[in-house]
């Protein structure tokens, strides 16, 4: 039979890569890159060539599964979607709308994700609604909207090449985003310099003209001090802050006492070198700032995100080509979910449901008024459920059990709810704590869209028919609303996009028909509007009044550090061959192979006092738990901190890590936590 070949938009990380699914028999049997795309150019990542591979595998949900005791049975949908809608219904009768909390997914499309979030508000009345951007990027939408107004990537992946400067703090490009490490690989190559800041010898730090470790949870005081040589040098842009920005003197008052010497007392970077990697920042003509989790996943992750943006501020690095500031997003779509309203008291298209006049926009929209209250967080929902308020949890494609800190308390939670019901397509670690379960659609078998980081909206096409019952994520949420008595009709995910575009100002100029050319980046205002590749154009913000604000921002010691009981620093994160809690990187044969185990990375100094060698099995235990894993000796990590994932459920560093929060966005802080290394006997 015939070969046919469906393009479509990687589900992976937040670059956006874009190949074709080869698909003969109705089953994929291959990729082939797409050469022409702006992003991705012919280029894949070891994730990205097998990403297909985990949808045809056999333990794909395929029926509804209701819980029977320790065990599930199948059931048929009606019966599924019945139970479901009427216990929903009774316990909002019986408690309200605001005991029921809402989960979507950055892996799931735009539509789905739109769709959940309507339902969510419109008929269920909650805005306890929310997805893991809470986990991983929340501080930069709170902290870029209040100094940019607008909390996301400034400038275009394919900007990166003309850049002149490549910084990098917090944010393992090579392992993470490495179609973005091309990018910038090709910078480099054409003279740009490199500057890495990280508490972490990452790849990119290997190759860099200046790498700076950093004390882990310091990053403030290392900024201030980068603005205070900046200022104190006259290499700051007064024109660029008198025209364009407001607040500099509130902030100057801090930064000014944030000196390198200071600053050197506080992350250890010797004094001389933070001051070089400064000069070298403020004199680029084309520096392009990029960070990741190591910025954001921290007490102060808001603040970490406010004193970027000052420091770009101040030297004037933005609103041109290949200069900016690039939080690089970690999920396909989180970008894309948080565009569509995922998150508590945000409407679609960042709109606050504190306006009554958006209010009265959604009501017209959608026949009844959203909640205008704002609702609980996920990173709240253990806590809340725990206290009597949360009776009632919805995940559609979320793993919280594996992803959130503190999996001991998390899982206390979930088994004290009278309703969990996931949404899934395998039966995830979450999905066994469930009342009932629902097989979803995976991504090779549905049609949407994904928004990259880049803020680019590019289409995904189904290729090949789900398995067994499995139904499209938008419909089982449109079968159960209908159930409940708010009736939506949508036909498929095109009439739902086109929704969007009457819903959100930043996709209004969007359709199907024009996401066909290859995507178009927002905001995108009108049918002729040709997309915008980079934000804030000749220093004009989207705040109200065009101007950026600066906001004073001061160093706070993480709320754990080591001692004698507990005398490392502990970082988590990602490697690359896996994606999150594995529950599809962990069927696949391949990465797999690659990195089949849980590793604990430590420097080899920490390595021979503790007499532990590489390959060799070692506990390791915080104030939370204790979880044992495989020793990897190695000066990525510096002595007195240790780096683990939270990819193997039965060995997670979420067992360790602590649900200590940043007070505005509400993301953990799961870059610091402080914890002991024994070796296991
Ligand atoms: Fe997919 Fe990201 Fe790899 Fe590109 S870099 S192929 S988007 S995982």
């Amino acid at each position: 039979m015939d070969e046919r070949r469906v393009l479509t938009t990687c589900i992976w990380c937040g670059t956006g890569c874009s190949f074709y699914l080869r698909v003969r028999d109705g089953r994929m049997i291959g990729i082939v890159p797409s050469l022409s795309h702006r992003i991705s150019r012919g280029m894949l990542c070891a994730k990205g060539w097998k990403s297909y591979e985990f949808a045809g595998h056999h333990e794909r949900l395929k029926k509804p599964l209701i819980r029977e005791g320790n065990d599930f049975r199948e059931a048929s949908w009606d019966e599924a979607l019945d139970l479901v809608s009427g216990r929903l219904l009774e316990i909002k009768r019986r408690y309200g709308p605001e005991s029921i909390q809402v989960l979507g997914s950055a892996k799931c499309p735009n539509e789905d994700n739109y769709i959940l979030q309507r339902w969510a508000r419109a008929c269920i009345g909650t805005d306890n609604i929310d997805h893991c951007a809470r986990l991983c990027h929340a501080s930069t939408v709170a902290g870029l909207a209040r100094a940019f107004g607008s909390g996301a990537m400034t400038q275009s992946i394919s900007e990166i090449e003309n850049a002149d400067l490549i910084f990098i703090t917090g944010s393992n490009t090579a392992e993470q985003h490495p179609v973005i490490a091309a990018h910038m690989m090709r910078a480099i190559n054409r003279g740009a310099r490199l500057l890495v800041i990280d508490p972490r010898k990452t790849p990119m730090a290997r190759i860099a003209d200046i790498y700076l470790s950093q004390r882990p949870g310091t990053d403030i005081a290392w900024i201030n001090a980068f603005i205070n040589v900046i200022v104190n040098e006259g290499l700051h842009d007064k024109r660029f802050i008198e025209e364009h920005t407001e607040g500099f003197s509130e902030m100057w008052e801090k930064a000014k006492n944030y000196t390198p010497e200071v600053a050197e007392r506080i992350t250890g970077i010797p004094a001389d070198r933070l001051a070089s990697a400064a000069r070298l920042y403020a004199r680029s003509e084309r520096p392009m700032i990029f960070y990741s989790m190591g910025i954001t996943q921290h007490i102060t992750g808001t603040e970490n995100v406010m004193s970027l943006a000052n420091l770009v501020m101040v030297a004037g690095k933005i609103g041109r080509p290949s200069t900016g500031l690039c939080p690089l997003r970690g999920q396909n779509n989180v970008q894309g979910s948080c565009d569509a309203g995922v998150l508590p008291g945000t409407l679609p298209g960042y709109q606050p449901n504190s306006d009554e006049e958006i209010l009265r926009k959604f009501e017209a929209l959608w026949g009844t008024r959203p909640p205008s209250w704002k609702g609980i967080t996920s990173t709240q929902g253990p806590d809340a459920i725990l206290e009597g308020k949360i009776k009632a949890l919805y995940s559609m494609g979320e793993n919280i059990f594996s992803s959130h800190p503190d999996m001991n308390h998390m899982g206390e939670a979930l088994r004290r709810l009278e309703l969990l019901v996931v949404q899934d397509i395998f039966l995830t670690e979450t999905a066994r704590f469930a009342h009932v379960v629902f097989p979803a659609t995976a991504w090779p078998e549905k049609e949407g869209t994904f928004t990259c980081t880049d803020r680019a909206v590019q289409l995904i096409r189904k290729a090949v028919d789900p398995p067994g019952e499995a139904m499209d994520d938008w419909r089982i949420i449109q079968e159960l609303s209908n159930r409940m008595g708010y009736e939506m009709d949508f036909e498929g995910p095109e009439e739902i996009f086109s929704e969007m575009t009457k819903a959100m100002p930043i996709y209004a100029g969007m359709s199907y028909e024009r996401l066909e050319e290859g995507g178009l980046q927002w905001p995108c205002p009108s049918p002729d509007h040709p997309g915008t590749p980079y934000l804030h154009k000749d220093g004009v913000f989207r705040r109200p009044g065009g101007k950026g604000k600066f906001h004073p921002t001061e160093h706070v010691e993480p709320p754990e550090l080591p001692d004698e009981e507990y005398p490392f620093y502990l970082s988590t994160g990602r490697v690359s061959f896996h994606w999150h809690t594995r529950s599809m990187t962990g069927r696949i044969g391949l990465l797999e192979r690659e990195y089949p185990v849980s590793l604990v990375d430590i420097n080899p100094e920490d390595g021979k006092r503790l007499g532990i060698r590489s390959g060799e099995r070692v506990r390791i235990t915080s104030r939370r738990g204790s979880v044992e894993c495989v020793a990897r000796l190695t000066d990525e990590v510096p002595p007195g901190l240790i780096f683990a994932t939270f990819h193997y459920a039965e060995a997670s560093a979420n067992l360790l890590t602590m649900n200590a929060l940043d007070p505005t966005a509400l993301i953990p802080a799961l870059k610091v936590s402080a914890v002991r290394v024994e070796k296991v006997s």
